[in-house]
């Protein structure tokens, strides 16, 4: 990555404010976190700046309260969490912006951290507002951007305060942006990437800019069913987007120009209702009755997929391969995680149903990375800009 990093930037007795993307998945009920791995991934950044004495000042959205101030979506609990992870006491603030939060920010000593309020709570955090991210940067002496899952978004905390601070990025963001660098730059051949769920129109940047890429493209999900369309198969009721079937086979014909192999499902479980009671069967692609529609990809395609994985050595998976919060139709999508182990070289997962499904089965450290960003990676690997680091600064200009 050609942008400066905390590691290039005095950071010792200053007042650092960190973007993180403690953005995690809270239980309606009991408002409890389901999920803390958001707030784990930020840890080698905020321990680093502990080390080093820093003043320490996390902002971060949760939820979307669309500017109010929703209680439900407050940060208390991710600092009681991240407390207990950190294993020192991390204060929040009563808001983002504003003189109490500047006192606050104010009695900080080296090495305390302090969480600031839902930056959501305010419209201009997501408009993007020049003067909300001038009243944040008020707050510190440096920025640092460590929230990748949001740093293709142009909001205010993401793209804004490197206006007014020395910019730098984190480390998590750091890792991402390396990652996945290389793999669109250098991945070891044979590349194989897998993409599933729910819809082709998400992902077609991605899949057109990786194309030249790989060696070979395994597809099942329910997008799977727009390219057996494009491929003339009848495939029932089952979800396909009309307007991209002809993307659909222009992909299948630029997987062909480039010499990569583009392997779709030759076997499914089909349905009638994607409902966990209903009655299910495995058939061939070209046999989907009129009423029946594609939940999982069938046995025969799980092994085909596997032996294509085996002999591969860079490994990138985004998305399920059939409706896995169903559990009968879980089977294709954890027959692939649980093979993920077994690979030789580097193994890339991105997309939240996919970390979800692998962090699940706890196998979240066989693998050589899995991407905190969904739309962040989406977009990465797609060739796009993400505003979030063309906002810091580039390697040299401190
Ligand atoms: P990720 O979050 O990993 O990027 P997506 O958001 O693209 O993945 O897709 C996940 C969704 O795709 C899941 O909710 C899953 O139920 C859905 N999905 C997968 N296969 C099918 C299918 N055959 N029919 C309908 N939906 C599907
Ligand atoms: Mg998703």
């Amino acid at each position: 990555m050609n942008k400066m990093t905390v590691r290039d930037i005095e950071v010792t007795g200053k007042k650092v404010l960190v973007r993180v993307d403690f953005n995690v998945p809270v239980d309606p009920e009991t408002g409890a976190i389901v999920d803390d791995s958001r707030i784990r991934a930020t840890l080698p950044t905020i321990e680093y700046l502990i080390e080093r004495n820093a003043r320490v000042i996390l902002i971060s959205h949760l939820g979307r309260p669309r500017g109010k101030v929703v209680d439900e979506l407050r940060l208390t609990p991710v600092a009681q969490r991240l407390s207990q992870i950190l294993g020192q006491q991390v204060g929040v603030a009563v808001n983002c912006i504003g003189p109490e939060v500047e006192k606050s920010v104010e009695t900080l000593k080296a090495g305390d951290v302090l969480l600031l309020e839902n930056l959501r709570f305010h419209s201009d955090e997501e408009t993007g507002s020049a003067e909300f991210a001038r009243s944040l940067a008020r707050l510190g002496d440096i920025f640092v951007n460590d929230a990748f899952g949001t740093s293709h978004r142009a909001h205010a905390s993401i793209a804004g305060i490197g206006q007014y601070l020395p910019a730098v990025a984190g480390l998590l963001l750091e890792k991402e942006i390396n990652t996945l660098s290389d793999l669109l730059e250098h991945p070891v051949h044979p590349f194989t990437s897998v993409f599933g769920g729910a819809k082709v129109s998400d992902k077609v940047g991605m899949l057109k800019n990786i194309m030249d890429k790989v060696d070979c493209l395994l597809i099942g999900g329910g997008m799977a069913a727009t390219f057996l369309k494009a491929r003339s198969c009848e495939v029932g009721t089952s979800l396909i987007e009309a307007d991209c079937v002809d993307t659909a086979a222009e992909l299948i014909e630029e997987a062909r120009r480039s010499g990569a192999r583009l392997i779709l499902p030759e076997d499914v479980v089909i349905t009638d209702e994607l409902k966990s009671e209903s009655e299910w069967e495995v058939v061939s692609v070209d046999a989907i009755p009129p009423d029946k529609k594609i939940a999982d990809i069938g046995p025969a395609t799980i092994e085909n997929f596997r032996r294509e994985l085996k002999d591969s050595r860079t490994v990138f998976w985004n998305g399920p391969m059939g409706v896995e919060e169903i559990p009968q139709f879980a089977a294709g999508t954890q027959a692939l995680a649980m093979l993920l182990p077994e690979l030789n070289g580097t193994t890339i997962v991105g997309g939240g149903s996919t970390a979800e499904v692998v962090d699940a089965l706890g196998l979240g450290d066989s693998v050589t990375f899995i991407s905190t960003g969904g739309g962040a990676s989406l977009k990465f690997l797609g060739g796009e800009e993400l505003p979030g680091v063309v906002a810091l600064r580039d390697k040299g200009t401190l």
